[in-house]
């Protein structure tokens, strides 16, 4: 008995003493990082604008208010030719691009969705059936970033400085919330349209922090939809859209009767809480809940840099819904102009005015409606991707008397089934050159190309390195369709879409403002890759381990 005391009295002396050598340590690390650390910002915000092209930027400059857009302009640094340099402009692939400094070829996301060549599976890029939903009873929460091959520049932030910094993704798409998270990350959230709720996945946590539900109980998705999106200014000042009801370029919203503002949410929604993404409600609710995640994280109020990556998916809905030329497009813009105003305020004011580093860019742009374009003599199209597919594998199984040998045309590639080529014992090198020679034959395409001889191949240099550089040989098809410029593969006629190599899909915006960043801006080229190794360069991190951009130097007092 007496022994058992005895050793219960040095296990208590031993806890008390651990407890205080800890705190301690902990004391003196933190000691460390206020007064010897290398100078960085409290907090990094990154915002990616769900298919912003870059000339929107000045398209609606008129309208814009001093305090959103334009602060970023007048502020900050804006590097005014950035391009993608890969293919396909997808937002997948853009999200890791931005955070990885890398393209599809090195991070593995080589879509929104691919097929993983040696099964002919089709993999969602963030799908993860090991991981559970939390925060609805939904299946929208299986999802997490173990199909991302490299660290993000969130990720290097945790690595240096020994996973104190805080980094946090947010987004109504997953894909938006957990790339750019990367793999250490406290958390993402995305938006469930099932509950209204914003969910993560046991891949971060088992639970729901308190101050998520508290934001989820307050029902704000269904207080916006019940204001109904009325436009901000009468409808015929918006001078840089087609007339509001251009039906024929663009798409309504089920139960409307037409494609016009003012958009009874009200009525329409009927208990549908994802209808929020198609308005611009749906970026508002995004920086709200960013605001709740700053403030309940206190995130920026550490002894090391915190890292909040915010993703706008509504631009997105809404512009493939109604396209680049319509009013319902121009009043999103305008009215994020004022949700980012609002945010910055709310950023001096939290976390103080030079404290903080925000950048902005987009994920790829958009083209025009082809009808739109074709309307005004421009030469457009619209490719049936589905009538290629059925022609393709109707030649081949003439030629090899095998059935769908072609799976999908799915990110502009030929994916084969090899599974049934190997079982066949058929030619795959044959059937890839028939299938070349087949997709050459159609008006909408102006290149198809071996993606093993892309070097050797006739076309222009700036579209060899994007294919390479969009080539994940384990994920990527063995065909690139490059099609005609104007010409994209839609599968509704109205709104638009994006995934090509041309300028109106692959020039983005970039702009830096806030700590460590000069005012002023750049007209040579810059590049999506060259995004996350100019944010490490400003927090003296390493870059991310499969970068291949170059910090911009130009930016960084
Ligand atoms: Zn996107
Ligand atoms: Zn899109």
């Amino acid at each position: 008995m007496k022994i058992k005391y005895l050793l219960l009295i040095l296990l208590a002396f031993t806890v008390c003493n651990l407890s205080a050598q800890t705190k301690r340590k902990k004391a003196a690390v933190s000691a460390a990082a206020v007064n010897s650390g290398p100078p960085r910002p409290k907090l990094v915000v990154g915002i990616v604008v769900d298919q912003m092209r870059w000339d929107y930027l000045y398209r609606y400059y008129d309208r814009y208010q001093s305090n959103g857009f334009k602060r970023l302009l007048n502020e900050g640094f804006t590097c005014e030719n950035t391009q993608i340099d890969y293919i396909p402009t997808v937002t997948a692939a853009g999200h890791t691009c931005i955070y990885t400094g890398s393209v599809p070829s090195i991070h593995g996301i080589a879509g929104n969705d691919f097929i993983i060549q040696a099964t002919g599976k089709s993999m969602y890029c963030t799908g993860d059936t090991t991981v559970k939903t939390v925060g609805s009873t939904s299946t929208a929460g299986e999802m997490s970033p173990r199909n991302l091959l490299t660290t993000t520049v969130t990720d290097e932030l945790k690595l240096a400085t020994n996973f104190r910094s805080k980094v946090i993704g947010i987004a109504l798409k997953d894909r938006g919330g957990i790339l750019p998270a990367g793999h250490a990350a406290n958390a993402a959230y995305w938006f469930d349209d099932k509950s209204g709720n914003w969910i993560t996945s046991t891949y971060y946590m088992s639970d729901l922090p308190q101050w998520v539900k508290d934001f989820n109980s307050r029902n704000l998705p269904e207080k916006y939809l019940k204001l109904d999106w009325n436009p901000l200014y009468p409808i015929n000042t918006y001078v840089q859209s087609s007339p509001d009801n251009s039906s024929k370029y663009e798409g309504k919203f089920r139960g409307a009767d037409s494609p016009t503002l003012p958009v009874k949410t009200s009525v329409l929604y009927k208990g549908n809480l994802g209808m929020i993404r198609s308005t611009p409600y749906g970026n508002t609710l995004t920086l709200d809940f960013a605001e709740s995640a700053i403030n309940a994280e206190q995130m920026s109020q550490h002894a090391v840099t915190d890292f909040l990556a915010v993703s706008l998916s509504s631009t997105d809905y809404v512009g493939h819904q109604f396209g680049v030329n319509a009013v319902e497009t121009e009043d999103t813009y305008l009215r994020l102009d004022r949700d980012l105003a609002n945010f910055f305020a709310y950023l001096d004011a939290k976390v103080g005015k030079g404290n903080y580093t925000v950048f902005l860019t987009a994920d790829h742009g958009a083209a025009h409606n082809p009808a739109f374009l074709t309307d005004h003599n421009i030469p457009a199209g619209d490719w049936s991707e589905r009538a290629a597919l059925t022609g393709m594998n109707k030649m081949l199984e003439a030629n090899y008397k095998v059935k769908n040998l072609v799976i999908g045309l799915g990110n502009y590639q030929v994916n084969l089934n090899y599974a049934v080529i190997n079982k066949e014992k058929l030619n795959a090198d044959a059937i890839k050159y028939d299938c070349i020679k087949y997709l050459q034959q159609q008006p909408a395409i102006a290149y198809a190309i071996d993606m093993q001889q892309v070097q050797t191949a006739s076309i222009p240099e700036e579209l060899k390195a994007r294919i390479i550089n969009g080539y994940n040989a384990e994920r990527s098809g063995a065909i690139q369709i490059i099609l005609k410029p104007g010409w994209f593969a839609g599968f509704a006629p109205t709104g638009t879409t994006h995934g090509t190599w041309n300028p109106y899909d692959s020039h983005i915006p970039l702009v830096f403002m806030g700590w460590g960043v000069k005012h002023g801006s750049l007209t040579r080229e810059t590049h999506m890759t060259d995004i996350a190794p100019t944010v490490a360069a400003l927090l003296h991190i390493q870059a991310p381990n499969g970068n291949i951009g170059k910090p911009i130097g130009e930016m960084l007092k």
